[in-house]
């Protein structure tokens, strides 16, 4: 049953207060990987929804969306990519800013890693604004990829992140 995996997966993850500043409920994934039934069931979720829509691309951001995206895209029979922040891949990239509460940040990926007209999924572990998912479907759309959906673990409703995604669908297993 879907909701009984919900309710597991939802109990696997531990909220640490006024983490990493005073005021924020940080969302620790950590102890969900510690759950092996738990991260199956996230995996496994997230396997039913998308294997049969035709996805070539996992992209997955820095940090989190590496330790989900890779399982899916083994999974679905997709490639994954690596979306970075600054500075981190060696070879020639495309980049994208988005801002934060204070200042910006940037996104990078691969030139050459997705071809135009491929179809991706995006994936990270949490929407809270929705900053970094924009910047990863700009990144994405810029070079021709469709994104035909972006998945997280746990969605912060109250932020209004889904609502910066331009009407992208947002597919996620907590909120
Ligand atoms: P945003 O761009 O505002 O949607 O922020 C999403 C990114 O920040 C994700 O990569 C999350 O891992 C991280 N993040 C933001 N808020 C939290 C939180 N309360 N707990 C854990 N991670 C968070």
């Amino acid at each position: 049953l879907i909701d009984d995996r919900i309710a597991r997966i939802t109990s696997a993850i531990r909220v640490i207060p006024d983490f990493p500043k005073p005021g924020i409920l940080f969302q620790d994934i950590t102890t969900l990987l510690l759950d092996p039934v738990a991260f199956k069931d996230t995996i496994d979720l997230f396997v039913e929804r998308y294997k049969d829509k035709n996805i070539s691309v996992v992209a997955g951001v820095e940090a989190r969306g590496f330790i989900f995206g890779p399982p899916i895209a083994l999974a679905i029979g997709a490639k994954f990519v690596p979306m970075r922040k600054p500075n981190k891949l060696p070879g020639a990239v495309i980049s994208e800013e988005y801002s934060l509460e204070y200042g910006t940040d940037k996104i990078e990926m691969h030139v050459g890693a997705v071809q135009e007209g491929e179809r991706a999924l995006v994936i990270d572990d949490l929407i809270a604004t929705g900053g970094t998912l924009c910047a990863a479907i700009s990144l994405l759309e810029r070079v021709g990829v469709k994104v035909v959906e972006c998945a997280c673990v746990i969605e912060l409703p109250e932020l209004k992140g889904r609502e910066r995604l331009g009407g992208k669908p947002l597919y996620v297993l907590v909120s």
